[in-house]
């Protein structure tokens, strides 16, 4: 049974390999493992962020490279932080990423009645114990890292009590916080997660799946390992922090009547340079308004890198290229992750025309009433996308970036008396600069060349500048959005707060920007090349009558530069 598949467009690539992936290879060759079982277990408490695809790749793609299954588990046992939205998102960002877990989508909510059982299990077994202690007595007993635990007083009650209060607990009794069931192993051991860590607590709250089933629910070490085994999990993968509770994982795991036998690997956490990818605090900048929802374009979460436009090959192949390195923590360069996207967006992304800062520009020796559809190549990477008409007439707009009055001498674009190309059209010389009362620039007045129609001049001069432009009887009114990062410094909160990092112009919105017609019927989810201003895709915000653009990148590349600068000795 292997229903849980990759979308056809991700080759396989048996070439890929790590640590685990060397652990499963060898659990097969040496028979411990027919069948390989992974699963993803997000908890639904927040989107899915940059950080999870590596945990996505990595299971999805064992399973595949494999022959096996990976299912998508929702860790829900904590019903206070948890929400359907959450489900819902989770789903369709995995989905996105280009995975699918097919008929195996569970929930440890699922197995409420089966760990209940396991719980009274333990008890029997006198390895539970219900104890009266407060959470801040629990954590004072607890102990430190050097300093052994102690034994609560109530460690020692006899397996008839513990079942008569756990199933009192579970009834209602007791209000939340008033009683926890621990598992009795060893309050001196040196792993803290060893000692008697808290296997059920009181919670009077609303499940999103159970309702009002259950007033106690499963911590995520009780939950998490039995899960694993009720599904035939053969290895579950998880990140590091979780390296110290393998001990309580296994030990749950063999003291239990569970039908397998699932082992815990970990690897290290993916971080990014310029981002925070805690849930807690991607919460609060929602909450708080700082940003516009978990989809604005500005957050670390797959929502809002879809809505940006980047294409979900450039996580996979970043995920690819940086594998899934050791155990160090060291944040990978978000230029890297840049750089991959651009890479499929080049290849990719039709090229259109359009201009974010309008200037007029009149063409004197242009009949007043033509209309030439200029020919336009669609992307120069790919000639299968052949070409496109582009309307051209007497009155333009070009980018008012790309005029100066009093040009310095490195910039070579168009200035009085100079001449450029218009990409595609025809040469122009600027004859005349019409200003208003203000002495604004809003006109721009030129000749053209009637001989030089597709861009090209036959005596063979070419100007140092080639400018997109449109036409503005043609042209359609557009909001286009820019992005810059969502914190100024690479390693936001470095000086104890993150609030004070966020940059205060990660976003420009700029209303008055035109773009060629064509791009009036860009569906949501297409990403196209504005020539010379970077990747833009329409925004869901776009209705009929307001095209709306979020620019997803910028042209420039910096990752080459950061390489560059590595290099140097
Ligand atoms: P948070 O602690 O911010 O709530 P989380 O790690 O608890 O995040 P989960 O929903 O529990 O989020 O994560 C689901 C799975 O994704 C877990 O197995 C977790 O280890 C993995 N994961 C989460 N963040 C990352 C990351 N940055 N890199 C790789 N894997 C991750
Ligand atoms: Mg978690």
């Amino acid at each position: 049974m292997s229903s849980s598949r990759v979308s056809a467009d991700i080759p396989a690539t048996p070439e890929r390999s790590d640590f685990i992936r060397e652990i499963v290879a060898a659990d097969v060759r040496e028979g411990r493992v027919s069948d390989v079982v992974t699963r993803f277990p997000p908890e639904p408490n927040g989107y899915l962020h940059i950080g999870h695809p590596k945990s996505i790749a990595l299971n999805f793609g064992i399973a595949q490279e494999f022959g096996g299954r990976c299912h998508l588990r929702f860790d829900d046992t904590n019903p206070i932080k948890e929400e359907q939205e959450y489900i819902d998102s989770i789903q369709e960002d995995i989905r996105w990423l280009g995975f699918e877990w097919g008929e195996h989508l569970y929930f440890a909510s699922d197995y409420f009645h089966q760990l209940y059982d396991w719980a009274l299990y333990l008890i029997k077994a006198g390895k539970a114990y219900v104890d009266d202690l407060s959470a801040d007595e629990i954590r004072e007993y607890r102990g430190t890292l050097t300093e052994p635990g102690k034994n609560s007083p109530w460690r020692d009650r006899s397996i008839e009590e513990n079942l008569d209060l756990f199933e009192r607990m579970r009834a209602g009794e007791f209000p939340d916080g008033a009683r926890v069931l621990r598992a009795k192993i060893d309050m001196a051991s040196p792993n803290i997660n060893m000692r008697d860590p808290v296997l059920y607590r009181i919670l009077h709250a609303t499940h999103p799946r159970t309702g009002d089933e259950w007033c106690i629910y499963p911590l995520y070490d009780f939950a998490h390992g039995q899960s694993d085994a009720i599904e035939g999990v053969t290895h579950s993968l998880c990140t590091l922090e979780f390296e110290d509770h393998r001990p309580l994982y296994d030990w749950l795991i063999e003291n239990l009547p569970v039908p397998s036998r699932p082992r815990q690997y970990e690897f290290s956490r993916l971080n990014f340079t310029y981002t925070v990818l805690s849930k807690r605090f991607l919460r609060r900048l929602v909450s708080e308004g700082h940003v516009r929802g978990w989809d604005d374009p500005r957050m670390p979460t797959l929502a809002a890198l879809r809505r940006r436009g980047f294409p979900p090959e450039g996580l996979r192949n970043f995920l690819d290229i940086v594998g899934l390195g050791g155990k160090g923590t060291s944040a990978a360069e978000i230029e890297m992750l840049e750089h991959e996207v651009r890479d499929v967006l080049n290849r990719r992304a039709p090229r259109r025309f359009a201009v974010l800062r309008p200037l007029k520009l009149v063409i004197d020796n242009y009949p007043e009433a033509q209309v030439e559809e200029m020919e336009a190549v669609n992307n120069p990477e790919d000639p299968s996308a052949g070409t496109r008409k582009v309307p051209f007439a007497r009155e333009l707009w070009i980018e008012r970036d790309d005029f100066m009055e009093n040009p310095p001498s490195k910039f070579f674009r168009l200035a009085p008396g100079r001449e450029v190309r218009l990409r595609y059209a025809y040469l122009v010389t600027c004859t005349d600069v019409v200003k208003d009362a203000s002495d604004e620039i809003v006109e721009l007045r030129c000749t053209y060349d009637p001989e030089t129609h597709g861009g090209d001049a036959p005596d063979g001069r070419r100007p140092k500048a080639t400018l997109h432009w449109l036409s503005s009887e043609h042209a359609v009114p557009a909001e286009v959005r820019l992005y810059d990062r969502l914190f100024t410094r690479p390693d936001p909160g470095a000086d104890g707060d993150l609030f004070a990092d966020l940059n205060p112009d990660s976003e420009t919105v700029r209303e008055e920007c035109l773009v060629e017609p064509e791009l009036a019927g860009l569906p949501i989810g297409e990403t196209v090349q504005f020539e010379r201003l970077g990747y833009f895709c329409p925004d869901p915000d776009s209705t009929p009558g307001r095209l709306v653009f979020n620019r997803t990148l910028g042209l420039r590349d910096t990752w080459a530069r950061l390489q560059a600068q590595s290099r140097r000795p």
